[in-house]
């Protein structure tokens, strides 16, 4: 029987708000130093703590302890934040969904990353695999389940490995790692080597791993009362709290706390890993020395572009809107500053490809001329020295596959609402004004229809006149305005055979 068949990983970073502090002001890292919220220390290095300092002890009571301690001031948690999306989208690129909890800490189901990568492995090589970092309590322990757990938690050590590998490459953070068949004993046995290192358990060991914990208030989600009550009881330990019957624990909780209690004390832990929303925005930036050159400027988005479609060619979904950026040099301030504008893709400009989400033909130049002229918009006709560009991929949406996804995403998003994001307040463009609102149907959602290029626009507001004559469909309004556009001198071919949204998708996959 398969007993153990998950692969759970807990990913903590190590003492995470003063962790980023170091990052960001490196001159920290060998002083014993803290994060202040107020009279609290809230968090400190692992310095601070070689001096008996404890997080969220008042600031007075550390500073008896170590008269050095560096405080820095730690309310504002914007950065904390910054890091935090990097941390998610990261884990989430390279290895899959997470289970977000607070800032710093995720959860992982990493079962079919691992059984996909034994099932790569030849006999061979199965036989010389061997576990990445500590293990508790002994790396015989794992060969007593023969359920194929040991070969599992043995990839997943791995992959644990490889995660920390990544984080602290590409975010200079490190964290702790606990690898088991469930989230509770992946948590708990995480924090055994902390800081910067990993454990993975042996399922056998569950219960003598949870006894050794000792006090009932470890169990991960026993509060205070709980474990009050508990000690009322007469029960001191995790140890006790596993000998003692049930019964004794029914009468004093409800049922479902009495059994929660006995198999946390057990190591049992059913509770599935739920992924948490996918990060919102996948972002790259090249820091560049000053440029002064359009020219250069594109070939510098023209590199970014590839890359950052690489970033999401793992998702199900495809964006809807593309994040402009750029870091200008003000030679009056003396100081770089960085703007951001909002443009539109097209779902058109994805195809799956080989289950990887890729450019469709031609969509590079035409992402590359939305780039461009937004860039143009946001440059104006100054002079520029520019040391940053940017692109972030947002508004992603889950891709259908097998539809026509322009139809789904012309329609009115309802659950939505009216939102649109925050930086998205630009004043509103010509085309707006040039196709009468009125004349589109009524469940094409305006806000997308106006971002749209002019030629789509015509395409479709065609192709739905010819439509609405042969189904006379009532919430089609005709178009008076449709006249007066080609009269605006922008050349339309006539195209009759237009007759959905369709055709008209597959058109202009092929332009
Ligand atoms: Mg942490
Ligand atoms: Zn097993």
């Amino acid at each position: 029987m398969n007993l153990h068949s998950s692969v759970v990983i807990h990913v903590d970073i190590d003492y995470f708000y003063a962790q980023v502090e170091e990052v960001l002001n490196p001159n920290l890292k060998d002083k014993p130093f803290g994060v202040q919220q107020g009279l609290n220390m809230v968090t400190c290095n692992y310095i601070a703590r070689s001096f008996g300092i404890k997080k969220w002890r008042p600031v007075k009571e550390c500073l008896e302890k170590c008269p050095d301690l560096v405080l820095v001031k730690g309310e504002d948690l914007s950065e904390y934040k910054k890091f935090s999306k990097r941390i998610a989208e990261l884990l989430h690129e390279e290895f899959g969904s997470t289970e977000r909890m607070g800032l710093d800490e995720h959860y992982m189901d990493i079962t079919k990353l691992a059984e996909d990568k034994l099932a790569l492995l030849t006999d061979e090589e199965l036989t010389n695999i061997r576990f990445a970092g500590p293990f508790y309590p002994n790396e015989e322990a794992f060969s007593k389940c023969s359920c194929g757990c040991e070969n599992r938690l043995m990839v997943g050590s791995q992959i644990a490995q490889n995660i920390r590998d990544k984080i602290l490459n590409e975010l200079k953070l490190t964290c702790s790692v606990g690898i088991a068949h469930n989230k509770l004993l992946a948590k708990l046995v995480g924090q055994m080597n902390k800081p910067n290192n990993q454990t993975v358990l042996a399922p056998i060991a569950a219960a003598e791993f949870m006894a050794e914990l000792k006090e009932v208030r470890n169990i991960f989600g026993v509060g205070g009362k709980t474990a009050e009550r508990i000690e009322e009881l007469g029960i001191k330990s995790i140890s006790d709290l596993q000998n003692c019957t049930f019964e004794k624990l029914r009468n004093y909780f409800t049922q479902e706390t009495a059994v929660r209690l006995k198999e946390a004390a057990l190591g049992i832990d059913n509770s599935v890993v739920r992924p948490s929303g996918k990060p919102k925005t996948v972002g790259l930036e090249h820091s560049c020395p000053p440029i002064t050159i359009r020219s250069d400027v594109e070939k510098m988005f023209q590199d970014l572009l590839p890359q950052l479609v690489e970033h999401i060619e793992n998702d199900a979904r495809i964006p809807e809107g593309l994040k402009v950026t750029i870091r200008q040099y003000n030679r009056e301030k003396k100081a770089s500053f960085k703007e951001t504008k909002q443009c539109v893709l097209l779902p058109s400009y994805f195809k799956h490809f080989d289950e990887k989400i890729k450019l469709s033909d031609h969509a590079h130049d035409l992402i590359m001329k939305s780039v461009m002229s937004t860039f143009d918009k946001i440059i104006g006709k100054e002079k520029f020295y520019i040391n940053l560009v940017g692109l972030c991929f947002n508004k992603f949406r889950e891709l259908k596959r097998g539809t026509s996804s322009i139809e789904s995403f012309l329609k009115k998003r309802k659950s939505e609402g009216e939102t649109s994001d925050d930086n998205d307040q630009s004043p509103p463009s010509k085309r707006q004004k040039i196709v009468n609102r009125n004349s589109i149907p009524a469940n094409v959602d305006q806000s997308v229809w106006r971002d749209l290029p002019i030629e789509l626009q015509q395409e479709l507001m065609r192709s739905w006149q010819s439509s609405s004559t042969n189904d006379n469909s009532s919430d089609m309004i005709k178009s008076s305005t449709f006249a007066s556009e080609s009269s605006q001198g922008l050349k339309l071919k006539s195209n009759g055979n237009l007759k959905n949204v369709n055709t008209l998708y597959n058109h202009f996959n092929k332009k």
